[in-house]
């Protein structure tokens, strides 16, 4: 069975610098590296590694940029077909401002053409047909809603960046995939820490079939909407960037799903996926092949 995604394709602009300037300062940087990105891109990207028939839907400009974005996904397997070069408006891109030493960052998203992807373009063979969809919410919301409301088979929704979500969106999620604060901002509750069986408590309440909060070097809590929750840890690795690691979870989730496993043989994979994919730095540098997940989880 294959997998679509329908979300955002971005270039990434990293540049190094010594120190984060503050507000009305001026910081020379190092260096610029440029990089694919954009949620639904590493989502495909990691998907288009794992497993075969992984299509994108998406759109970029008719730019260098968008050429870029093409050519990483192509080389990462995604078919590309259904990802338009529309002229007048760029490709969506994120600079981010990376100081030296303490890896901390700013981001500014530019959406550009990735906010020229409507709800009538995503009502889609592709989308349609495909076992998984998987969204996220970096598209406009009535896209990803018609999406859902399109997709023959299961749907998988990370809701990144957080934001409330519609009732009939949320009617359509088959398994919901939150980051720790992204779980506490979609249950309207006060950052803290919790135990598992609390994060599972706001999961619960949320109302979708499954939910699946990824907990960074914890792993991952799978909640079904029957049945026990479980904690699945990953394996030892040697992190050394976690940019993007819950793309590539959402990524391997998907191709699981969509290749028969059960939830919790979906969620294994996608721990160990994730967490390879944290050895190289970059959302996409280290995305795993299936043969290199198989081995880690002999
Ligand atoms: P996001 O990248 O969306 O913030 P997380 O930080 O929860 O999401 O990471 C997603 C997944 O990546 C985790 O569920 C885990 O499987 C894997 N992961 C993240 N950080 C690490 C780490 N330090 N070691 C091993 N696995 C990690």
């Amino acid at each position: 069975m294959s997998v679509t995604v329908v979300g955002s394709l971005n270039e990434d602009v990293l540049v190094r610098v010594g120190r984060l300037p503050g507000r009305g300062e001026t910081a020379i940087g190092r260096d610029t590296v440029l990089a694919p990105g954009g949620k639904g891109a590493n989502q495909a990207a990691a998907a288009g590694r794992l497993g075969t028939g992984v299509v994108m839907v998406g759109r970029v400009g008719a730019d260098p940029a968008g050429e870029r974005q093409l050519a990483a996904l192509a080389e990462a397997g995604v078919d590309v077909a259904h990802v338009r070069q529309i002229a007048g408006s760029p490709t969506g891109s994120a600079t981010i401002p990376v100081e030296e030493g303490s890896g901390e960052n700013l981001i500014v998203v530019v959406p550009g053409a990735n906010a020229q992807l409507r709800p009538a373009d995503v009502d889609v063979d592709p989308v349609r047909d495909a076992g998984v969809v998987l969204l996220q919410l970096e598209i406009p919301l009535a896209t990803v809603t018609a999406a859902a409301a399109a997709a023959g088979g299961t749907v998988v929704l990370t809701p990144a960046p957080a934001r409330p979500l519609p009732p009939e969106l949320l009617a359509r999620v088959d398994v919901l995939v939150p980051n720790e604060h992204e779980l506490v901002t979609l249950a309207g509750a006060a950052p803290a820490d919790r135990s598992p069986a609390e994060l599972a408590g706001l999961a619960r309440a949320l109302e979708a079939d499954t939910v699946v909060v990824t907990l960074g070097a914890r792993g991952a809590l799978l909640v079904p909407g029957v049945g026990p929750t479980l904690l699945q840890a990953p394996p030892p690795v040697r992190a050394v960037d976690t940019t993007g690691a819950g793309d590539c979870f959402c990524g391997a989730l998907g191709v699981a799903l969509a290749d028969g496993a059960v939830p919790s043989e979906a969620v294994a994979v996608a721990v160990t996926a994730a967490a390879l994919s944290t050895t190289g730095a970059g959302a996409r540098a280290a995305l795993p092949d299936a043969a290199a997940v198989a081995r880690l989880r002999r």
